[in-house]
């Protein structure tokens, strides 16, 4: 597997970081988790085909920097296909509790979706569930974060790569982390704690007890983008600690 960064910051990150998003690439396929603002941009900036890729899968959709791109991607592949560019294929919308809701909210807003020239398929995953896909196995738990928060486990060829979104620190994490080979996850504060969110310490913590291999962190706020967080982080875990940015890839 490996890893693109789509966007490596958070809802109010520097002009040099997309929000949240990642392109997984199993095989031959690219699925995307988490797409939010500039994650479009840098998707086909990265080299993947755009064209190509039909399953996304989102950790929560209650925050833009999550899932504000989706409109655009949409919008975008619609353009591909009515213009003979890309295969009128499926594309399939994977997430928490209400995403069906919120898609069909979002066809309310762009009434020309209803003329999407290919089929449209949303899922809502079980917030504690197993799910085989052609090539890679997916494990959900729910985070503590938004009603429709899920961790995301990815597991293909013995490796396992896993995405905690955003959350505040809890067990669930540490179960679904166990002893992956990557752990993606955010590192929103540098000593603030709770408010939806890890900082340095909790996220070493659950790595540590998870016993993952490597560490890769992102969603940095402010606080953090000024703080030493690498050196923060490595006081409590002592695996790879690499620090997201747009466009970098993660060999798993
Ligand atoms: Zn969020
Ligand atoms: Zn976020």
């Amino acid at each position: 597997m490996k890893i693109t960064v789509l966007g490596a910051g958070s809802f109010i990150s520097g002009g040099d970081k997309a929000a949240a998003g990642f392109a997984l690439k199993i095989g031959n396929e690219a699925i995307i988790v988490d797409l939010g603002f500039g994650c479009l941009k840098n998707l086909q900036r990265s080299g993947i085909d755009y064209s190509k890729v039909n399953n996304l899968f989102f950790t929560h959709f209650e925050h833009p920097d999550h899932i504000n791109d989706l409109s655009a991607f949409l919008f975008a592949r619609k353009g591909l296909a009515d213009f003979g560019f890309s295969e009128k294929t499926q594309i399939n919308l994977f997430g928490g509790p209400g995403l069906k809701a919120f898609v069909k909210k979002l066809f309310e807003l762009y009434p020309l979706f209803e003329n999407i020239p290919f089929k449209l398929k949303v899922s809502e995953l079980e917030p504690f569930g197993t799910n085989n896909f052609n090539g890679f196995t997916l494990t959900t738990k729910p985070m503590s974060h938004r009603p429709s928060s899920l961790g995301l486990r990815f597991e293909a060829s013995k490796k396992a790569v896993v995405f905690a979104g955003d959350t505040e620190p809890n067990e669930n994490l540490v179960e679904l982390a166990k002893e992956a080979d990557l752990l993606v996850a955010e590192c929103n504060y540098a000593t603030t704690e709770g408010d939806g969110h890890l900082n340095a310490r909790t996220v070493s913590e659950i790595a540590s007890r998870a016993s993952v291999k490597r560490l890769l962190l992102h969603h940095f706020a402010p606080e953090a983008e000024k703080a030493d967080i690498q050196r923060m982080v490595a006081k409590g875990f002592g695996g790879e600690i690499l620090l997201a940015e747009d466009l970098m890839q993660v060999e798993i």
